[in-house]
């Protein structure tokens, strides 16, 4: 399947962009001590550090911008999309939250009835990880392991093992699990999705065990995408169709709708049919993010959330949308480049570990690929590995990640495959010299998430 669909938009508002010199950008990566997160954004041409919130918005959501009703208490645009949630997900109730760890922090908390419990998930997200622990619960990881044979297809790999999952809960007791997280598509795995008939034989054991399924679906789009396009009997389905089946085998939805609702800030609680619960969740929405009706956003944000939830679930744009994704990959693929494959819907995760086997662990590799591409190319992107997965708070040392990625996330409805090229093209001169790309050591390390705001310097 060669063939890359073009987009389903033209362009009628540009941002200009400009490519710099590599003298410049040279003196730009030594300003920002070697951490990409540091640089400004006009030092940068193509910008894949992320999918959240750098996506472009359709006329038809700037013209809905315009129709924002601001009132503190039941607004006009609350109830708008209320009205658009409850249509796509067939769901009760609704609280509009300023992002996905908004939800987190008011949800999660809520479902850690007593101290010791434990959330099983195919994969945490970081931000949820970091909220199961600050609710003094333990986040188990359970994903299939198909996800960490990076070469062989496989349709889902951002499946749950449904065996490992009750073994735990069997082991841990049920009155100890907290809930079971699936993240669909799989972030941390690259963005994998999660098969319909994987989710079903998950919420039977969550039913069976009364435990609560939470969708953490901030891709959920982009997930009923591959199963049309992956999963037996549902290549005739409407993509809204399968969505809905998603939400089916769910209790509850919590979205960063930074990604799939395609818009730059904003976020969801859903909740199936559990009013209790719900009002929980109100209650502790006030303090937290703000009066439930509008949850940290103002009006505007919510109108254009509700026209980018259905655009999200548009069958032309999530096809052109994948299509991106998997350009990239093969392009790199081709010409030799370790990747994920099959690639992900929102990003192509590059092997660094493979490719700059002569840097140790602890002097950060894909680091040292993420600024050599910067170097080369004015691209930023950013390195999933040893650095961002910091010290053990026992022993103080250096964990060794399992891989060492630079992720190359693509914006919604942003760039073109031309840009795409520009891209690759980095990415295939870097691999061409990575064996005089050199580790990197802190000069200056923060205690918590030190990614951010860390100091670096090459050995
Ligand atoms: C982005 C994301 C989050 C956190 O959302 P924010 O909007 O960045 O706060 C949670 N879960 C998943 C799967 C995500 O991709």
């Amino acid at each position: 399947m060669d063939r890359f669909t073009a987009p389903p938009y033209r362009i009628k508002m540009i941002e200009p962009i400009k490519q710099t010199t590599l003298q410049e950008r040279k003196e730009s990566l030594e300003k920002a001590y070697n951490n990409l997160f540091l640089l400004p954004s006009e030092a940068v041409y193509i910008d894949l550090l992320t999918d959240s919130g750098t996506g472009a918005m359709s006329h038809y959501q700037w013209a809905a911008l315009m129709q924002g009703d601001e009132s503190y208490a039941g607004s006009r645009s609350f109830y708008r999309l209320e009205e658009t949630v409850k249509e796509i997900t067939g769901y009760k109730y609704m609280i509009p939250v300023h992002q996905g760890r908004g939800a987190e922090q008011v949800v999660l908390p809520l479902l850690a009835k007593h101290s010791d419990m434990y959330f099983i998930s195919n994969m945490h997200f970081d931000t949820t990880r970091a909220h199961v622990e600050l609710a003094g619960a333990t986040a188990i990881d359970c994903v299939v392991d198909e996800c960490f044979d990076i070469d062989t297809f496989s349709p889902f790999k951002g499946n749950m093992n449904v065996e490992k999952c009750e073994a735990y809960i069997k082991d841990l007791g049920r009155e100890n699990i907290a809930g079971i997280i699936m993240t669909m598509t799989n972030n941390s795995a690259g963005g994998q999705p999660v098969s319909l008939e994987n989710l079903r034989y998950v919420y039977a054991l969550t039913q069976k065990y009364d435990i609560p399924l939470i969708m953490d679906g901030a891709r959920f789009a982009e997930n009923a995408c591959f199963i049309k396009q992956r999963e037996k009997g549902y290549d005739k389905h409407e993509i809204k169709d399968i969505a809905r089946e998603m939400f089916d085998h769910a209790d509850i939805f919590l979205m960063s709708a930074k990604k799939d609702a395609l818009v730059n800030i904003g976020g969801l609680i859903v909740i199936k049919k559990d009013v209790e619960f719900f009002r929980e969740c109100q209650g502790r929405t006030v303090p937290y993010e703000g009066f439930p009706t509008y949850g940290g956003l103002a009006g505007r944000d919510m109108e254009a959330m509700a026209v980018g939830l259905k655009e999200g679930l548009e069958e032309d744009y999530l096809i052109h949308r994948l299509d991106q994704v998997r350009y990239l990959s093969e392009k790199l693929r081709k010409a030799g480049v370790p990747v994920q494959y099959p690639a992900g819907g929102h990003a192509v995760f590059v092997d660094c570990k493979n490719m700059c086997s002569h840097i140790p662990f602890d002097q950060f590799p894909a680091q040292s690929v993420c600024n050599a591409l910067y170097l080369e190319a004015g691209v930023r992107t950013v390195e999933v590995g040893s650095f961002l997965l910091g010290r053990d708070p026992k022993t103080g040392k250096n964990i060794e990640s399992p891989f060492e990625w630079m992720r190359l996330a693509i914006p919604r409805r942003t760039y073109t495959y031309a840009h795409l090229d520009h891209v690759a093209e980095g990415v295939i001169s870097v691999y061409m010299k990575r064996k005089e790309l050199k580790g990197l050591y802190f000069e200056y390390e923060p205690k918590v998430l030190r990614h951010f705001m860390a100091k670096l310097k090459y050995v």
